[in-house]
């Protein structure tokens, strides 16, 4: 349902027309509510899920992205602009599974909306089997396997369908190309983590949300902190992973974009003190990725620059700008 509540003043008649003509697929059967023609709102979470959307709905749609780069889901609290941006909204589509903690409530409210508005979360859409239990409710950190998270795309089709009808078979064949992107991502994942020797094919990071990633390219994988970034490291919990960075001789552990690097120097001094040297192997992306417009800033680019600094520090084979060859030089 396309709300004629909506305001488009940057659209006159004129655009209105260059639009449609521009666009070829018009907005089907609801096009008289919509009277700018203007394209479907979809308002997203995460960079991952935006990163869906804007692959298969390209140029048709319109997207919000609410919490960039440098947030943490977790712990993200909607501002009141984003719940006028959640109202306004012709689709709402977020991870789920608990990563947008803050939000859930908001989030809830908004689907059991008057107005038939569709609010759906894509990890929640997927199969038990391919989920991780974590303590307490279900590892949300899905889209860290490309090949998991590829059966989220599914849901943003048949929604963007549901919107715009006409443009069905666009978005079929966007479909296509994005799946090959992410079974290409994919396929680098488990070739280049491969090339890591076996004893050291360990990744620790600062939060526990890797957990996907180790079971899809096999690594090993401790987070100092557990699924959620809002618990306390244990001392017990430092002690044990210093003694496995010891004892594996792991040469180099990994911070997050979105999480305090405190812990990690913890880890690193108490290896020192036990005279082993452990480097910072780089910044991983965990719950966020890079800033929009940016190779980085795509779901590809995010899991490519994951994955090559992971296999270059630890000792496995990867070329220096990635698969695309598009990161950006250390
Ligand atoms: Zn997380």
């Amino acid at each position: 349902m396309w709300l004629a509540r909506r305001r488009r003043s940057c659209l006159g008649l004129l655009g209105a027309a260059v639009l449609t003509a521009l666009w070829g697929c018009s907005a089907g059967k609801d096009t008289e509510q919509r009277p700018n023609g203007d394209r479907p709102l979809v308002v997203v979470t995460t960079g991952m899920v935006a990163d869906i959307v804007r692959n298969l709905g390209g140029e048709r749609v319109q997207i919000r992205q609410l919490m960039g780069g440098s947030v943490d889901p977790h712990l993200y609290k909607p501002t009141r602009n984003d719940v006028a941006q959640l109202m306004e909204a012709d689709l709402v589509l977020y991870n789920g599974l608990m990563l947008e903690g803050k939000m859930v409530d908001t989030l809830e409210k908004l689907a059991e909306g008057r107005d038939g508005k569709r609010v759906l979360p894509l990890a929640s859409s997927l199969s038990p089997d391919f989920l991780l239990a974590g303590s307490g409710h279900t590892d949300p950190h899905v889209w860290l396997d490309a090949s998991t998270w590829a059966n989220t795309i599914d849901v943003v089709l048949d929604e963007l369908k549901r919107a715009l009808p006409d443009c069905s078979g666009e978005f079929d064949d966007n479909a296509v190309q994005y799946r090959a992107k992410l079974a290409e991502i994919h396929r680098y994942g488990t070739e280049r983590i491969a090339t890591i020797p076996e004893s050291s094919r360990v990744l620790i990071t600062s939060h526990d949300a890797f957990r996907y990633f180790g079971r899809a390219y096999g690594i090993e994988v401790y987070g100092i902190q557990g699924l959620a970034t809002d618990s306390e490291a244990g001392l017990q919990r430092i002690n044990d992973l210093v003694n496995l960075i010891v004892q594996r001789k792991v040469p180099a552990i990994f911070v997050e974009s979105t999480v305090s690097k405190d812990n990690i120097n913890a880890l690193i001094e108490g290896a020192q003190r036990q005279g082993h040297e452990v480097v910072v192997g780089g910044e991983l992306f965990s719950d966020a990725i890079g800033q929009e417009g940016t190779y980085l800033g795509t779901y590809v680019g995010m899991l490519d620059h994951n994955i090559t600094s992971i296999t270059r520090s630890l000792g496995g084979d990867a070329p220096p700008r990635g698969m695309n060859n598009k990161l950006p030089v250390e």
